[in-house]
C-alpha cells in the first residue's frame, strides 16, 4: 500500500494544533502497520533546516500558472518531503491572515502533484488534511487524471478555504468546476467544499463529528452538502502517539514517571506552581491549554474567573489566538492569587502542565476531536469535557453506570453556560475529596487505549474500500 500524506503541518517541523501531531502520528502507525508512506508540506521559514537535519533533494521543478512561474525546490528528511518556494512560504506565520492564502496553497497543491509523479509512477492512495491541501482532490481527479483513491480528512469544518472566484484563473482551474456540486460557494471558491466534491472518501475527525456537521448548527453551511454526500463520510477518531506523549519518557517533565498516582506526578505539580507563582500544592489544579478562539469555549472559562477565584483550587492557562482573547486573559493574569496564565505557544509548558494538572478544562462550543483530553489522561489529569464531537467519543461521565475501557471518564456536561460550567467544577472538587474515586477514575484512564494502533487500521481499511470516483 503506497499512501501519500498531505498535510499543512507535521510535529515537530511545524505546528499550531492537533492537525501537526496528528499528521506525524497517524503516517507513523500506518508505516507500523506496512504501508509505504510519504508525506509532504510546505517548507516555512520558522522549520529549522540543520535543527531537524532536512537535506536538499536532487528534485526542483517549475510550476507555470496563468503566466506566473512559481520554482519550487525540494528538501526531505526521511520520508517526509518539503516543498520550497521562498515567495510563498517564507513568512512569519503558517497561515496568518495572508490576501494570498488561496495562491499559496493552490500552488501547493500543484507542487504536490509535481513532486508524487517525480517520486512514484503510482501511488494507491492519496490522503489529504483540511482545506490547505484540498485542491490536490480536484487535481489528481481531474487535470492529472490518476487513478488513485483520495481520502480526506476534516479536522476543522470552520476553516474551509473561502477565496475570491478569480482564483480560479490564478490557479488554473476549469470553470466548468465553480458550480453548486464543486467548489461553487456563494460565488467565491470554497477549497474543502470542492474536496468534499472530488474525494473518494471524506472522513471526520471523529463519529460523533461527522453526525454533528450535516446538521445546521455545526454544518458551518455546508450542511446540506454535507448531507447530500454522506454515502462518502464517516467518523474515525484521532489517537495520539505514546511515545511522544508520555509521561515515563518525557523529557520536558520535572520528573517523569510511570505510574500516575506516584509522588513524581506530585514534584511537577509542586514545581509549576513554583515555577507560576501559585501556593498551595494539596489544592486541586484546573488547567487549560489550547487556543483562544470562540471554538475552546475561553468564554465560559473568562466569565466564571471572578467567580472560581474565590475556592480553594488553583487554575493555570496557557494558550493564545484571537487578540480579543490574548487581551481578555492578560488582563487577568495577575488579578487572582490562584490563578496563573501564560499567554503563548509552549510545547515545554504544556507537558508540564498536563504532568501537573489534576483536571482539564475543555469547554468547546464544538469539538472536532480534540486531543488535548487524550494527552491528559495519558498523564493522569482528569478531563471535564463539553458534550460534544469527539470530546464526547472520548470520554464519558463519571456517572456512568460502569466504566468502559473504550472511553476514558471524567466530568462530562452539555449545556455552555456558567451555571452548567460551575455545576461540572463543583463536581470535579467532590471527586478530589474522594481519594478512592479520584484514583479509580486516574488509573481507568490510563489504561484506555487512545494510541493510534487501532484507528490506523480503519484507515487502512477505508483505504482499500470500494471503487474510487
Ligand atoms: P486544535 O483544535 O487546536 O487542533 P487539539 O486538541 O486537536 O486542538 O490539539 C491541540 C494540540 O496543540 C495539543 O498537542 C496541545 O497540547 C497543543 N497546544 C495547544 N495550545 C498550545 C500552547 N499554547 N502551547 C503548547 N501546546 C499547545
Amino acid at each position: 500500500m503506497r499512501v501519500l500524506f498531505v498535510s499543512s503541518e507535521i510535529y515537530p517541523y511545524a505546528k499550531t494544533g492537533g492537525l501537526a501531531d496528528v499528521s506525524s502520528a497517524l503516517p507513523k502507525a500506518l508505516r507500523e502497520k506496512g504501508a509505504e508512506v510519504v508525506s509532504i508540506m510546505p517548507l516555512y521559514s520558522s522549520i529549522e533546516r540543520k535543527k531537524h537535519g532536512l537535506e536538499k533533494c536532487a528534485i526542483s521543478f517549475d510550476i507555470v500558472l496563468n503566466r506566473h512561474i512559481y520554482s519550487c525546490d525540494v528538501f526531505c528528511k526521511g520520508d517526509t518531503y518539503f516543498i520550497a518556494n521562498t515567495t510563498l512560504f517564507e513568512r512569519d506565520s503558517l497561515y496568518g491572515e495572508y490576501e494570498d492564502n488561496g495562491l499559496r496553497f493552490g500552488v501547493f497543491a500543484y507542487a504536490v502533484m509535481e513532486l508524487a509523479i517525480r517520486l512514484k509512477p503510482s501511488w494507491d492512495v492519496i490522503h489529504l488534511n483540511d482545506w490547505q491541501s484540498a485542491l490536490v482532490s480536484y487535481l489528481a481527479k481531474v487535470r492529472y487524471k490518476l487513478d488513485t483513491r483520495v481520502v480526506l480528512t476534516i479536522h476543522n469544518l470552520a476553516f474551509q478555504g473561502i477565496f475570491p472566484k478569480e482564483l480560479m484563473n490564478d490557479l488554473e482551474i476549469g470553470w466548468d468546476a465553480f458550480t453548486l456540486h464543486r467548489f461553487e460557494f456563494y460565488d467565491q471558491i470554497n477549497f474543502l467544499k470542492g474536496a468534499i466534491a472530488y474525494s473518494d472518501q471524506v472522513v471526520a475527525a471523529s463519529p460523533r463529528y461527522a453526525l454533528e456537521i450535516q446538521t445546521p448548527q455545526y454544518g458551518c453551511n455546508l450542511d446540506s452538502f454535507l448531507r447530500d454526500t454522506s454515502y462518502k463520510l464517516r467518523g474515525i477518531l484521532n489517537g495520539i502517539d505514546t511515545t511522544e506523549f508520555n509521561p515515563a519518557n518525557d523529557p520536558y517533565l520535572f520528573k517523569s514517571y510511570s505510574d500516575v498516582l506516584s509522588e513524581n506526578k506530585q514534584a511537577n505539580k509542586i514545581k509549576l506552581l513554583e515555577e507560576l507563582g501559585l501556593k498551595y500544592p494539596q489544592r486541586p489544579l484546573f488547567v487549560f491549554i489550547g487556543r483562544f478562539s470562540w471554538q475552546k469555549g475561553v468564554n465560559v472559562i473568562l466569565e466564571t474567573l471572578p467567580c472560581v477565584q474565590a475556592l480553594e483550587i488553583n487554575i493555570v492557562i496557557l494558550g493564545s489566538g484571537e487578540r480579543y482573547y490574548n487581551d481578555s486573559f492578560a488582563s487577568v493574569a495577575g488579578a487572582y492569587s490562584n490563578v496563573a496564565v501564560r499567554l503563548g505557544y509552549d510545547e515545554r509548558l504544556a507537558r508540564m502542565i498536563y504532568a501537573a494538572g489534576d483536571f482539564l478544562l475543555m469547554p468547546s462550543v464544538y469539538e472536532p476531536c480534540g486531543l488535548n483530553q487524550m494527552i491528559a489522561m495519558t498523564y493522569g489529569c482528569i478531563p471535564i469535557v463539553r458534550l460534544t464531537g469527539g470530546l464526547a467519543d472520548s470520554v464519558a461521565d463519571l456517572s456512568d453506570e460502569a466504566f468502559s475501557i473504550e472511553r476514558g471518564v471524567g466530568i462530562v456536561f452539555e449545556e455552555l453556560d456558567r451555571f452548567s460550567f460551575l455545576l461540572a467544577l463543583s463536581r470535579a472538587l467532590a471527586l478530589f475529596t474522594n481519594p478512592k474515586r479520584f484514583q479509580a477514575v486516574i488509573r481507568h484512564n490510563q489504561c484506555v487505549d487512545n494510541t493510534w494502533t487501532t484507528r490506523a487500521e480503519i484507515y487502512f481499511s477505508l483505504y482499500q474500500e470500494g471503487d474510487t470516483l
